[in-house]
């Protein structure tokens, strides 16, 4: 069996608390507990997130517990060896990691991807890639690697095979939406984006992790499945440069969408949402509706202009608008 190490060293924090060891955040990125190795009281166990996504820890009280990765405090908890597979079997398992399958992503939870099966026909196999899909992908778009990574691992982002061409999905776990683009930027014979059966386009891909964030966590709404990829990775830059406030994007499949899905607005009531339409006509009036209809739900709305002809991608790319605006 094979484990997404890269996922297993940026779940620390996980590992801890399924050990039950009570976790002081001082901010996204550190933290500190009482060592499980020595069972001490105070608060010498510190523990770090690199930029990279992958936490180190390092315990000061001198019990020997010199520190590493989530496989080095396994080995160190079960005295195995952290070279041996056994050691990373048994850190995942704690953690809730499954193995890599090849034949395609285990749902998280089978419940929920059971009732989604109304939703999206897709026209191919969805498949969550590897570590060197991802990597591909990352460059091919621009984007950066943990952005992409975590995209995939809040299961926003999938791939698959359409017209024989290799296509990536932005879409989330309930699949009640999604949006379906060739990695090569060319069109398909019907345009840019697969036309897909069944997506409910009342859905905002992205939306399923509302239901495990706080109501602190503001939303940025962005139009369709590139600009939405665009704001992950100036989010994950933003993080990654110690920005403060916490936010998840959404994409909207298209400037016409008219109306929320009811669970949706269950989640988006009390939050700040802001939106970010394309600077253009469609955009415009999106951007009126949808600050209306966020505000009569109880939303703060706030409304972004772009300029004319702009979307938010090309402001990003270029540099003209700074992830720490968008996230201000
Ligand atoms: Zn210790």
């Amino acid at each position: 069996m094979k484990y997404d190490l890269y996922l297993l060293k940026s779940h620390l924090p996980e590992y801890l608390r399924a050990i039950g060891c009570e976790l002081n955040f001082k901010h996204d990125t550190t933290f500190t507990t009482a060592c499980p190795i020595h069972r001490g009281e105070k608060q010498n166990f510190h523990a770090t997130q690199k930029p990279d996504g992958v936490w180190v820890w390092h315990c000061f009280s001198g019990c020997g517990g010199d520190g590493g990765t989530v496989i080095d405090l396994h080995s160190r908890l079960n005295g195995v060896d952290a070279k041996t597979s056994d050691c990373i079997k048994g850190a995942a398992e704690v953690t809730g990691i499954s193995p890599i399958e090849e034949t395609g992503p285990k749902p998280r939870n089978h419940h929920r991807e059971e009732k989604a099966k109304s939703g999206i026909r897709w026209s191919g196999e969805l498949i969550k890639g590897t570590e060197q899909t991802w990597k591909a992908f990352a460059q091919k778009r621009k984007l950066s690697f943990p952005a992409i990574h975590a995209a995939v691992h809040g299961g926003i982002l999938r791939f698959l095979r359409v017209e024989g061409k290799q296509c990536f999905a932005v879409t989330d776990e309930t699949h009640r939406a999604g949006e379906v683009r060739r990695i090569d930027g060319k069109e398909f014979y019907c345009g840019k984006v697969y036309g897909l059966p069944g997506v409910d386009k009342s859905w905002l891909p992205g939306a399923a992790l509302l239901r495990e964030t706080k109501l602190e966590k503001s939303v940025l709404i962005c139009e369709g499945s590139t600009d939405f990829l665009a704001a992950f990775d100036a989010y994950s830059k933003y993080r990654r440069a110690d920005g403060e406030q916490s936010w998840l994007p959404l994409a909207a499949l298209g400037a016409s969408c008219k109306h929320l899905h009811p669970d949706i607005i269950k989640h988006l009531k009390g939050r700040t949402v802001r939106i970010a339409p394309d600077g253009d006509e469609a955009g415009e009036k999106m951007g009126n509706h949808w600050g209306e209809m966020l505000s009569s739900m109880g939303c703060l709305a706030e409304v972004l202009e772009m300029p004319k002809g702009r979307d938010l991608r090309d402001m990003l790319e270029s540099g003209e608008l700074k992830p720490e605006e968008l996230y201000s």
